[in-house]
């Protein structure tokens, strides 16, 4: 298991992450994907982005497209069996087509959400591409798209998905089972300070806050402890998993 780092959000608000946090507060976050590998399969943890319209909006630095990043780590997109969709924002869901081989996995409920409801007067489109959105129906018209039912469910064996923690509508998170289990928590908890200090992150309502703790406690328990659950964009997980080569992490060494 490794994470892959492809830039940085220089300066984003704090309080998007940690919404009780002080409003003028920002800091500098990691943008990047996890990749779990053995002999059949090679997975990708969400896909990252390339889109245009996100430079703009953002203060991105140190970019290497997703597909760039993952050859880095000695993977060419082409081998990339599989992807693991978190949730659909833009920097996770943003780089599925740079890997045309993959079947994408993603929540049923979060997929029927965003193709449809979120666009839909009150809906809840925001962080969603369009063009995420077109490419996935494509996908799934391809027949490359696998609907995930619902919390605790073995998609791949010993890689077992876990929701409840509504980031977003039906947002989940990656658990790797073995010695030790990690879990991968993507945006379900955003840094160390959400897993350290038990403070919700950005939920789909601010009534998810709740069901957000709950889920981090759900995490740690199942990684038995900090130190096996790897945030969704703190950069200090490159610092404490040693990397292989620069932004590339080692989580968890293989048996060779
Ligand atoms: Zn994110």
């Amino acid at each position: 298991v490794t994470a892959i780092r492809y830039g940085t959000i220089e300066d984003f608000p704090l309080a998007g992450l940690l919404p009780d946090a002080p409003r003028l507060e920002t800091i500098d976050i990691a943008l990047a994907v996890w990749m779990i590998r053995n002999d059949e399969r090679t997975v990708l943890f969400d896909s990252g982005f390339f889109r245009e319209q996100w430079f703009e909006r953002f203060q991105i630095t140190g970019f290497t497209r997703p597909d760039d990043a993952v050859r880095l780590a000695g993977v060419e997109p082409e081998e990339v069996t599989d992807i693991v969709i978190s949730h659909a924002h833009w920097d996770h869901m943003g780089g599925i087509e740079l890997f045309p081989e993959a079947t994408i996995w993603i929540q049923e409920d979060e997929y029927a959400y965003y193709v449809g409801t979120a666009w839909q007067r009150d809906g809840r489109s925001g962080g969603i591409d369009p063009e995420d959105i077109r490419h996935l129906v494509d996908r799934n018209l391809g027949g490359q798209v696998r609907l995930v039912r619902g919390d605790d469910v073995e998609i791949m064996p010993r890689l077992v998905v876990r929701t409840g923690a509504r980031h977003t509508f039906a947002s989940q998170y990656l658990v790797v089972q073995g010695t030790p289990t990690v879990v991968l928590a993507s945006d379900n908890a955003y840094l160390y300070t959400n897993l350290d200090e038990r403070r919700a992150g950005s939920t789909f309502t601010p009534d998810d806050r709740e069901a957000n703790l709950e889920a981090i406690d759900t995490m740690l328990g199942i990684a038995g402890g900090l130190e096996h659950v790897v945030p969704g964009h703190d950069a200090e997980q490159f610092e404490r998993f040693q990397q292989r080569t620069e932004g590339v992490a080692v989580i968890k060494p293989g048996r060779r």
